[in-house]
């Protein structure tokens, strides 16, 4: 069984790094299932795994954010969603066809009944998969490119040999905290165990967002994406 999960998990990754995935890990999901269930509901909780997709924003994008909202960061954020959409669409047809179910998630989502909260967390499906940790900014952070990269995650009950979680490794790091203008990152390191408001507010995010908008016609920010020390240079 091992050679043959081995088989499935090399061809998808092959595939998914061939349509452009920067990439790609196998998240076991069973130790989670109780907090998909509570959090995202009963039908996201009985998949077993999820493949975690992730493509790059180039540096040179993100570091414009240094100096405000950009246009052109709004304009590849959309371009980097509608690929990672487009991966995780292709592979999972792909799984359905060799007998599996398959349930892609779109790249960027939200509620409708709370707009701070996806239909289901990448970062959670990512950082189980090895892609990186959840930083004290709530992004997810990749030993290559810090926090530079969108997510998509395919839910499957395929048998993919999972990948092993990457250690957090913001140590005492608080670039992200002092760059935040509104104080929504407090600086607390990541403990699944804790409610998202000990390390962050995400109204304060939103409603900075709301403010930029209405005084530079853009609604974006991202400084503490742009702050961080991982793969920023
Ligand atoms: S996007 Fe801007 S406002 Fe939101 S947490 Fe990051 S730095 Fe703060
Ligand atoms: S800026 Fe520092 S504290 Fe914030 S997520 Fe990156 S490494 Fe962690």
């Amino acid at each position: 069984m091992e050679i043959v999960t081995n088989i499935l998990k090399e061809q998808l990754k092959k595939k998914a790094n061939h349509l452009g995935a920067d990439l790609f890990g196998v998240a076991d999901l069973e130790k989670a299932q109780l907090y998909i269930k509570d959090n995202y509901g009963l039908e996201f909780s009985k998949y077993p795994s999820a493949v975690s997709l992730g493509v790059f924003f180039p540096k040179e994008i993100v570091r414009l954010l240094e100096g405000g909202p950009q246009q052109i960061y709004s304009y590849y954020y959309g371009v980097i969603n509608h690929k990672l959409d487009e991966i995780s669409l292709l592979l999972a047809n792909y799984l359905e066809k060799m007998g599996y179910k398959a349930f892609p998630i779109p790249a960027s989502q939200q509620l409708i009944t709370n707009k701070y909260k996806g239909i289901f967390s990448h970062k959670l499906a990512a950082s189980l998969a090895g892609l990186g940790w959840v930083g004290k900014s709530c992004c997810l952070i990749n030993g290559q490119v810090g926090p530079r990269l969108r997510l998509a995650t395919v839910l499957t009950n395929a048998p993919l040999e999972p990948d092993s979680p990457t250690k957090n490794k913001c140590g005492s790091c608080t670039a992200c905290v002092s760059a935040c203008i509104p104080g929504a990152i407090k600086g607390t390191a990541f403990n699944p165990d804790d409610p998202l408001s000990k390390r962050f507010d995400p109204k304060a995010c939103d409603d900075y967002f709301d403010y930029v908008q209405s005084s530079h016609g853009i609604g974006n920010c991202g400084k503490c994406i742009a702050a961080c020390p991982w793969g920023r240079e």
